[in-house]
């Protein structure tokens, strides 16, 4: 029999579960349906994100930040850490304890919150008809007034480099190493290949990372990324651009990579390789022939901008879906949708949907970059303020970095918020909520922030744009 419902979300993922709670809460009846099971077979929420992402990855780069702090650092400011030493499988346990915890609250709050859950594959065909095979084999039909598909993404996998499930990894393999590599290559300088290559390096790793592109961190202001490829040189991560990576054989516990820069062919051999070329979009076995779904030509799920695909009733959100692959853009997809279903009429300003790498230092942006501005022919003012020159960070010993603010020449109103340095990855939500209210620089530099604090250097940057920073010498002044 066919059981119905208002809303059912395919996928529970960080834009899945959003989507079916808030559903609920808006007091829609409605089903999530999940297909992951975790390394002991049991099904569990949460997706990319909470499973093998967002937070394993901070888990482990939080732990091995402690521990190189606490090795190289901690003796100028007075700490004596005689005989430290990293016990890298009680790391993998504590990171895959915080994963149990989490996913269990996520199943916890979909029950809470009245969504009906179903652990297995779902399959949409028309009429907004989903076909569900359960983990046991036994099949259910549900239909529903509205269908939102946030299936998410995979990570792409290159012919030359096959995984092989212990010395070649992709992202998953590299949150399991039970050992530290000795030398640690990784294909791609993208957010993930950064992040996991920082945990390694930390823990004693000799990491590579060969990248194909000439530019490092292209989305990222050019100022910015100079700084950072500075900063990862210091910690002797050996980052390599115009490299592409072309063929790898595997011997015994090695493997060896083939790769192309601008002097020709060369090889490298490594411990274990890590493969983090990007992710691309999740539909397999999700859509029947006549579900009216179309994708897009590079695989995502085609949608308009309030992620209504070509089905009447269907929508698309998250990874799965145009924009940046970001657990906190799908979440709000997944909230808008269902709070439109249910009659509201909010809208998502993808301009302001903020970056963040979680290497140290951290980066952290939101909205148009210095080159962008340069590009589009905009006129535009810079604020910046070094975090040396912050108190509160020399109080910690951690003056890395700057904050940088553009606006525009005439209206002053913020175009973006670039920052690298400790802890960015929280002072950008300043950043992001003056955006969000469409505010001035000035509007920043007449507001009051805390002292002592990090957060003064977006205070301090907001106040450079008009040349009135008080603790750097400003570059121009206006009155
Ligand atoms: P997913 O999280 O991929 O979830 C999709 C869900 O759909 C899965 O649970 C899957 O089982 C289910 N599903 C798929 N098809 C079906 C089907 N047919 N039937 C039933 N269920 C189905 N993003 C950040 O914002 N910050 C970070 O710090 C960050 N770090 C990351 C680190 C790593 C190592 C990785 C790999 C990713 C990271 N990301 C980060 C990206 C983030 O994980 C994704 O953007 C996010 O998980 C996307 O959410 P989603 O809900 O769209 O998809
Ligand atoms: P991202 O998609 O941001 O996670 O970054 C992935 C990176 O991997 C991109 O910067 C790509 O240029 C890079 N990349 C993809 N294929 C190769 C390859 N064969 N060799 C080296 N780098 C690659």
């Amino acid at each position: 029999m066919t059981k119905k419902f208002d809303v059912i979300v395919i996928g529970a993922g960080p834009a899945g579960y959003h989507a079916a709670i808030r559903a609920a809460q808006l007091g829609l009846n409605a089903a999530c349906i999940d297909k992951w099971v975790n390394k002991q077979g049991n099904p569990i929420y949460g997706g990319t994100c909470l499973n093998v992402g967002c937070i394993p990855s901070k888990s482990l780069l939080d732990t091995s930040h402690k521990y190189i702090e606490a090795k190289e650092d901690f003796g100028a400011i007075g700490i004596k850490s005689k005989g430290l030493d990293i016990d890298v499988p009680a790391m993998i346990a504590h990171k895959d304890d915080i994963v149990e915890s989490l996913t269990k609250g996520i199943a916890g709050l979909m029950k809470s919150n009245g969504v009906t859950t179903y652990d297995g594959n779902a399959h949409l065909g028309a009429g907004r008809v989903v076909d569900v095979t359960l983990h046991d084999g036994s099949t259910e039909t549900l239909e529903a007034d509205s269908v939102v598909i946030a299936t998410g993404s995979v990570s792409v996998e290159i012919p030359s480099c096959p995984l092989t499930g212990e010395i070649i990894v992709d992202s998953t393999g590299a949150l399991q190493f039970q050992s530290v590599p000795k030398r640690l290559g990784i294909i791609g300088a993208g957010a993930i290949g950064l992040e996991l290559g920082s945990v390694w390096n930390r823990l004693g790793s000799e990491v590579v990372v060969l990248e194909a592109l000439e530019e490092f961190l292209p989305m990222a202001d050019q100022q910015v990324a100079r700084e950072a490829a500075k900063q990862f040189k210091k910690q002797a991560m050996d980052i390599r651009l115009g490299t592409k990576v072309t063929g790898s054989s595997v011997k015994g516990k090695k493997v060896t990579v083939t790769y192309t820069d601008m002097e020709g062919e060369k090889n490298e051999a490594f411990d274990r390789l890590i493969v983090a070329v990007g992710r691309k979009p999740y539909t397999e076995n999700l859509l029947a022939p006549d579900s009216g779904v179309d994708l897009d030509e590079r695989g995502f799920i085609y949608v308009n901008d309030l992620c209504l695909t070509n089905a009447p009733g269907v929508y698309a959100v998250g990874d799965v879906v145009r924009g940046p692959m970001l657990a906190h853009k799908g979440m709000e997809e997944g909230i808008m949708v269902v709070e439109r279903i249910a009659g509201q009429k909010p809208l998502l300003d993808y301009d302001c949907i903020p970056s963040v790498i979680y290497t140290h230092p951290e980066v952290a942006w939101v909205g148009k970059t210095e080159q962008e501005l340069k590009s589009s022919g905009d006129s535009y003012n810079v604020g910046s303020f070094p975090m040396a020159a912050s108190g509160r960070a020399m109080a910690a010993n951690d003056t890395t970095g700057f904050i940088k603010i553009l606006a525009d020449d005439k209206t002053d109103r913020i175009l973006g918020v670039h920052m690298i340095g400790a802890h960015v990855s929280e002072l950008i939500a300043e950043g992001v909520i003056a955006m969000e209210f469409g505010s001035c620089a000035e509007d920043l530099g007449l507001t009051m922030f805390a002292h002592p604090t990090l957060s003064e250097g977006l205070h301090e940057a907001a106040l450079a744009v008009s040349g009135h920073a008080i603790h750097i010498a400003n570059r121009k002044r206006k009155k």
